[in-house]
């Protein structure tokens, strides 16, 4: 059961499924009514808004229905429709059933269709142009040859045709913005890999706009070269051991970890797919989440053991595994890593505004040191000097267009640096949208916080 989902507004709340069974393993119309709360919990749409399809393994497209609340459906809610056209289902199909019929039937290779209106596309909806996607390297990767659809109005043949157009004329599409309306984001991979495209570009357009109000011009943008050399360097070679019995301590720390990812998926810190969370659990030896865990819920399954140069069989550990070995093996007192991208912390790795500290007390008491910003690779091209920093006094660090790293002497600690790193950046964005200058806290006062809560 998942206990912190059951009851929600009064409302007493369905599970769908195992929760230790991935999204795509569940049945089609759990999937749907799984993705669409997804969606309406992370506030990417309203009640009334969106729709989801996706086709099973025998080509019936299953769709969710038309109107009702998006955040309360059931399984039994949805609809699927044969190879034949059929549809079986007590409600209505979906406004836009049309559009997702024909995503899927002219790009066969398609198995997930979401659609939405969450606020970073409707945005760029308005404004009518084609979101940046070298902002961050999972969008880069993800968001294929964007498109722009032509305004219809909703649930008409004229939005149909404009949006079916783009999906067909364009084989390498997976992705179109539609004029003043939203965004609809296939993939071959499934409906939960297609929400997770989703989520990240809205998430980017968010960034890119905070960027552009705080910084006055576009942010810093990754190159095609750069790119390809982090792509390249993705998968680390480790050799694997057989998991033994799992020791009280073990079994403690997962759960452990899993609460803290959870935590900061709710927390919007963590994206479905992006965010790390690792823990030492003797010696060198440490816990790291899998490269393609999910952050939403994840479970004890999805997080790797490390031992020296080993992996647990059978598992993928997280893309930055050398990164935390090199950390842990540098540094004795560094027991937990946390790597995020939450949205207004990103905005200083996306501009060349400096993250200063001198606005609360609070950020020198947790965060101890000024936060140095590394380039973009860094993860991967320069494992030794992120190591070495963390040696010094300071704690964190950001990596320019990738994320931030939370080290802790426990996950709290490293938990607790990314939440101030993100609610202080969320302070100083409210600051500038209220148009007034910052003023800092002086040399003198910092000295006085530093001597009082034993920094120096
Ligand atoms: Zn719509």
């Amino acid at each position: 059961m998942h206990c912190r989902h059951l009851r929600t507004r009064g409302f007493i709340r369905k599970s769908f499924g195992d929760k230790s069974m991935k999204v795509e393993k569940l049945k089609p119309s759990e999937q749907l009514c799984k993705v669409m709360s997804r969606i309406y919990d992370s506030g990417l749409t309203t009640v009334s808004g969106g729709n989801l399809s996706l086709k099973d393994e025998y080509d019936n497209i299953w769709v969710t229905p038309s109107g009702g609340d998006k955040g309360r459906y059931q399984p039994e809610d949805m609809l699927k429709i044969g190879r034949d056209g059929k549809i079986q289902g007590t409600r209505k199909p979906s406004v836009e059933t049309g559009i997702h019929r024909s995503i899927l039937a002219d790009r066969p290779e398609f198995k997930g269709v979401v659609h939405a209106h969450p606020s970073g596309l409707v945005a760029i909806s308005l404004l009518r142009q084609l979101p940046e996607t070298m902002l961050f390297p999972q969008v880069a990767n993800e968001v294929r040859n964007v498109r722009l659809a032509a305004y219809g109005c909703p649930g008409s043949e004229e939005l149909r045709a404009n949006v079916a157009k783009e999906f067909k004329d364009n084989p390498t599409t997976n992705t179109a913005i539609l004029e003043n309306h939203g965004a609809f984001v296939a993939s071959e991979k499934g409906l939960s890999h297609a929400f997770g495209i989703f989520k990240d570009l809205d998430f980017s357009i968010r960034v890119q706009a905070k960027a552009h109000s705080f910084w006055g011009k576009g942010p810093n943008l990754i190159s095609k070269e750069q790119l390809e050399r982090y792509n390249r360097a993705l998968r680390p070679a480790l050799g694997t051991f057989k998991q033994g019995e799992i020791s009280e301590k073990e079994r403690e720390l997962r759960a452990l970890m899993c609460d803290f990812c959870s935590r900061a998926y709710q927390r919007k810190l963590f994206t479905q797919n992006i965010g790390v969370i690792s823990a030492r659990l003797e010696g060198e030896n440490f816990l790291i989440t899998e490269s393609d865990s999910d952050n939403a819920e994840l479970t004890a399954s999805e997080i790797v053991k490390v031992c020296g140069s080993t992996a647990e069989e059978g598992k993928t550990p997280s893309k930055s595994v050398l990164l935390h070995k090199r950390i842990y093996e540098t540094n004795p007192d560094i027991h937990a890593i946390i790597m995020a991208a939450p949205e207004n912390a990103m905005v200083f790795a996306v501009t060349d505004r400096e993250y200063d500290l001198k606005t609360i007390p609070e950020c020198y008491i947790v965060l101890r040191e000024d936060i140095a910003k590394f380039p973009f690779g860094s993860t991967i091209e320069k494992q030794e000097e992120l190591a070495d920093y963390f040696k010094r006094k300071s704690p964190v660090a950001i990596v320019k267009n990738d994320c931030y790293i939370c080290t802790g002497e426990n996950l709290f600690n490293a938990f607790d640096r990314l939440e101030v790193v993100e609610f202080s950046a969320e302070a100083v964005m409210n600051a500038n949208l209220l148009k007034g200058q910052i003023k800092s806290i002086t040399e003198q006062q910092v000295h006085e916080i530093k001597v009082k809560f034993g920094i120096v």
